[in-house]
């Protein structure tokens, strides 16, 4: 039975977009971020399709997702950029994952554990250039190089950092962090080798191309600040679902709650089964479009739980079942991530989480 609305996720698309990065930054590693359920992509079948491909290391947040990656089968090197709980430390040693560490309190904590329970682990020291989020500030490299050089278990192999306004080369923020990162890297025994500090508007900037890996978020999935690279990156995640009814209106007929939409003239509405609850944005409403027989139609009135409203009217003889997409191509036509988050206010990489965690997604090549 076909599901009325899905979610379509194409992994080879992710491969593809992996591969077009990694020209912007030959000599570095480009390594893929799959935080979060692969922005709702679908964790393991991303991480085994890029690995296939030869990506190795690759990035999650935190230990249960390297877990999801290691139970999967993957054997490339995981990096968990979120850092571990020291309690966690004996589950890290097992996974054989590299951690960020990011404060005093934690190194101190984690090597207490480490030596008590004599597991060995790689960490990257994180540091904090400008983004007040996690990390060492860098005049408190020297004091925890001191605390790292007693607890061999611990090897520090890396070093990172995260830029706050990596879309905009020349924003004093960005060269702020740029000249803290490298003031911290300049401190660091040459056995930390594993620097990287860019993500996907740092790579197509070439913020620090010098560095040997880079970490590849949103562009994986196929968007970018940058608008001139859209038409060479190839979206991965499609969601599409099926009329389920059409409807002859008379003019004037307020449509949907609040009645925030009147109709100018006798029309046709097309109802589709799709709402908020499918991590469809209810701010959308009365301003989005979607796209019915390769065109784009206006949704009118507000987008409710599970069912919303558009503007059939200049589709003779529409049928329910017909397709529509709310995400993705159809014929010649395309609606974004990008489209949806602008309308929406937020950014690509939310509408791609809230749509991921649809019940009906099917994950294929
Ligand atoms: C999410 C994240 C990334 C990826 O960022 P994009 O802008 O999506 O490429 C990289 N590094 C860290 C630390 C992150 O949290």
């Amino acid at each position: 039975m076909f599901p009325q609305s899905e979610l379509v996720i194409e992994t080879g698309k992710l491969v593809h977009n992996w591969k077009f990065f990694r020209r912007f930054q030959p000599n570095s590693q480009i390594v893929p971020v799959l935080k979060s359920d692969a922005y709702g992509h679908g964790l393991p079948q991303a991480a085994l399709a890029l690995e296939k491909a030869g990506a190795d290391p690759l990035a999650v947040f935190n230990l249960g997702e390297a877990e999801v990656l290691r139970q999967s089968g993957l054997r490339a090197s995981i990096w968990v950029l979120e850092g571990i709980l020291p309690c966690d430390l004996a589950a890290a040693a097992h996974l054989q994952i590299t951690m960020a560490c990011w404060s005093f309190e934690q190194a101190e904590a984690l090597a207490a554990c480490a030596r008590r329970e004599k597991c060995h682990c790689k960490i990257h020291l994180k540091i904090d250039t400008g983004m007040s989020r996690l990390g060492f500030l860098p005049g408190q490299i020297p004091e925890i190089l001191n605390v790292l050089q007693s607890v061999p278990e611990l090897e520090l192999t890396g070093c990172f950092s995260h830029l706050a306004v990596s879309a905009e080369a020349q924003h004093p923020l960005t060269l702020q962090q740029l000249q803290n990162f490298r003031q911290a890297v300049s401190l660091l025994p040459d056995s930390c080798s594993e620097r990287h500090l860019c993500a996907t508007n740092g790579i197509l900037n070439q913020l620090a191309p010098e560095l040997p890996f880079a970490r590849l978020g949103i562009g994986l999935y196929g968007y970018s600040d940058e608008p001139g690279f859209a038409s060479q990156l190839q979206p991965a995640m499609t969601f599409r679902s099926r009329i389920l009814s059409v409807k002859e209106l008379p003019e004037g007929s307020l449509v949907s709650y609040s009645g925030l939409y009147q109709l100018p003239e006798a029309g046709r509405l097309a109802v589709i089964p799709v709402g908020y609850a499918d991590g469809y944005p209810r701010l959308l409403s009365n301003r989005v479009e979607v796209l019915i027989r390769g065109k784009r139609v206006p949704v009118r009135g507000r987008i409710c739980m599970g069912m919303l409203m558009a503007d059939a009217a200049s589709l003779p003889d529409l049928q329910p079942g017909e397709e529509v997409v709310l995400l993705g191509r159809q014929g010649d036509e395309c609606i974004s991530a990008a489209e949806l988050a602008d309308k929406a206010g937020t950014i690509a990489h939310e509408i791609l989480c809230n749509l991921g965690k649809h019940p009906n997604r099917r994950i294929g090549d």
